[in-house]
């Protein structure tokens, strides 16, 4: 059985509480291993450690140099790929077509986009006179925060560390990391990374544990944090920016969302299709820039929702190595017991069940995995709960549209703000939905396309700040500005 340990200062260490819990395959609810449950001493250790490399060779090294040993970091989890795949399915249960074709690869890129963009962005320079007749030159530096704290979800485990870890390290910050408790094995992983490529001790720390009252609130409390950067629920975000508050820490959070997909009936009938199928489905659902509300044009509606049922009963759940599997099990038996139970109150709510509402049957041992059938319904109002709460499973409502105006008032009429994907040929509407959602990210006749330069964060409650390309220098270094007089 597998041991997941802290990396610590370079080092790899149980807690000294000797407190363990379980990490459980989703697939089958068979036990992966025993992960160390860290304390207050392991997060005092990992802070105290990142502190120390802030001071010492992190701190003092050269921008050129750090960029290349990150760009070494990416080489070896390319080159260690296999290892990362086979952690990252067995923490997840999702596809390996899915996890290899996103999770590693975009995981181990996080690293050398950020190197670059560090490497490449200026600064600004003023020039002024001032009152006595000379002159001054403003000119501006960028200085690292300081020690990072990094609070992690589960549904892309490497790929959102390192979004973070990747920008952090590149702007000269050290990190303790705080993976999700349902998948912690690829940020363990990097730590044999790090050491093999000649990281220096303390600049990436990993400590392991639940987050109230465990490793994630006493990270986030811990007063020689610099700054907390988080992805996950909204809750768990109000719970953190309470904590940062003392000591007045900055937070970049990417938050939950309700997102709404908008199909016009002019949109490329079966790219629409394709688009909302993957935008409710992949990663069963549980993306946070999925698509749980669909707004369908009303001459298109029945047409849509026969198709799209067509897609979901097309997804043949199955185990991760398996090629013909479309859709893998939820990450726990606790999520499915919370998607199930939306699940129950949209057919208590009279919703239309088009296709799924349970679980599917599977053979032998993994009937006793984290399995649920994709789900749409139709015919709720929207005041319904699955209408206005985040399921973050493979489900979708849909409601017709008669206009515009309408279905913009329909996406925007909710607390969440993260993105939306618009489906329509007319070039003119597009550009003015564009202007009108009130989003961080929208997506025009495609979904998750992402090239890493551009914003990436939420609107309303969906987040606070914006990361990607030299968005995340504004979070990952201070500026400061030096002003020389001169005769
Ligand atoms: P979660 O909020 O339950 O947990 C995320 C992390 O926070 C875990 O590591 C957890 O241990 C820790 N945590 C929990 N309570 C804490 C506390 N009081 N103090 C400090 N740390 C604490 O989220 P999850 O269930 O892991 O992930 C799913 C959620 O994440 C969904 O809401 C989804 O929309 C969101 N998400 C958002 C984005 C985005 O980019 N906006 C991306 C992925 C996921």
């Amino acid at each position: 059985m597998k041991q997941f340990l802290h990396f610590i200062g370079g080092a790899f260490v149980p807690s000294d509480s000797g407190k363990t819990f379980e990490n459980r395959n989703p697939i089958d609810n068979s036990l992966i291993g025993l992960v160390s449950e860290g304390g207050r001493t392991e997060v005092e250790a990992a802070v105290a450690a990142a502190r120390a490399a802030m001071k010492g060779p992190w701190g003092k090294m050269p921008v050129t140099k750090r960029a290349e040993l990150l760009h070494a970091v990416a080489d070896e989890i390319n080159r260690r790929f296999d290892d990362f795949l086979a952690a990252e399915v067995a923490d997840t249960g999702k596809p390996m077509a899915m996890a290899s074709h996103i999770d590693i690869p975009r995981g181990a890129a996080n690293f050398k986009m950020f190197a670059d963009v560090i490497k490449n962005v200026p600064t600004e320079t003023f020039e002024m006179a001032t009152p006595d007749g000379g002159e001054a030159l403003n000119y501006a530096i960028r200085k690292p925060r300081g020690v990072i704290a990094v609070v992690c979800p589960w549904n892309l485990p490497l790929l959102l560390m390192t979004w973070k870890v990747g920008p952090a390290l590149a702007c000269g910050n050290t990190v303790v990391v705080k993976p999700s408790e349902e998948t912690p094995a690829t940020a363990t992983l990097l730590g044999e990374v790090m050491n093999k490529v000649g990281i220096p001790k303390g600049v990436y720390n990993v400590v392991h544990g639940l987050g109230p009252d465990s490793a994630g609130e006493f990270l986030t409390s811990h007063r020689d944090v610099d700054a907390i950067t988080f992805t996950g629920e909204t809750r768990t975000g109000q719970a953190i920016m309470a904590a940062a508050s003392k000591g007045l820490r900055p937070v970049s959070f990417e938050l939950g969302g309700k997102n709404a997909g908008i199909v016009f009936a002019d949109a490329d009938f079966e790219a629409a299709i394709d688009g909302i199928a993957r935008s409710s489905f992949v990663n069963c659902g549980q993306v946070c820039l999925g698509t749980e509300r669909v707004y369908v044009e009303r001459p298109i509606f029945d047409k849509f929702v026969a198709a799209l049922k067509v897609r979901a009963e097309a997804m043949k759940p199955g185990v991760p190595s398996d090629k013909a599997t479309g859709i893998g099990p939820l990450i726990s038996q606790e999520h499915r017991s919370k998607v199930l139970s939306y699940y129950a109150k949209a057919k208590a709510e009279g919703a239309t069940i088009v296709t799924g509402g349970g679980v599917p049957d599977m053979p032998g041992e993994l009937a006793s995995g984290a399995w649920v059938q994709p789900t749409i319904w139709t015919g709720l109002p929207e005041t319904a709960s699955v209408v206005r709460e985040e399921i973050f499973g493979p489900c979708c409502h849909i409601a017709p549209f008669d206009s515009e105006d309408e279905v913009v008032a329909l996406a925007n009429d909710t607390p969440y703000g993260l993105c939306t994907t618009v489906w329509t040929q007319n070039l003119g509407r597009a550009h003015r939905i564009a202007g009108q959602i009130d989003v961080g990210l929208c997506w025009i006749n495609s979904w998750f396309l992402r090239d890493l330069r551009t914003p990436f964060g939420g609107s309303k409650q969906s987040g606070i700040g914006r990361e990607g390309g030299v968005h995340s220098l504004e979070f990952y270094t201070e500026l400061r500005n030096v002003c020389i007089k001169y005769a």
